[in-house]
């Protein structure tokens, strides 16, 4: 099964992951990190494919694939 992992400190929340996924898996969490941004989550586990988008798009290099 494929998944994610999101470094959640270095998430800026700039939603371009979560616009990017095909399956609508990632969402923010409503807690803030350190540097006060709601940092982004994969929500629907199960949806991910491993099809790597969000990691393409994220300006920050947070996020890992793995399937
Ligand atoms: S790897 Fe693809 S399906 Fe999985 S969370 Fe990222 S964009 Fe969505
Ligand atoms: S693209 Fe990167 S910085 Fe932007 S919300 Fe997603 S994980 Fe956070």
């Amino acid at each position: 099964m494929a998944t994610i992992k999101i470094n959640s400190d270095k998430c800026k929340g700039c939603s371009l992951c979560v616009n990017a996924c095909p399956k609508q898996c990632i969402s923010f969490s409503k807690q803030f990190n350190k540097t006060g941004y709601h940092w982004a989550v994969l929500e629907k586990e199960n949806d991910c494919i491993g099809c790597g988008f969000c990691y393409q798009v994220c300006p920050d290099v947070c996020i890992e694939v793995y399937r």
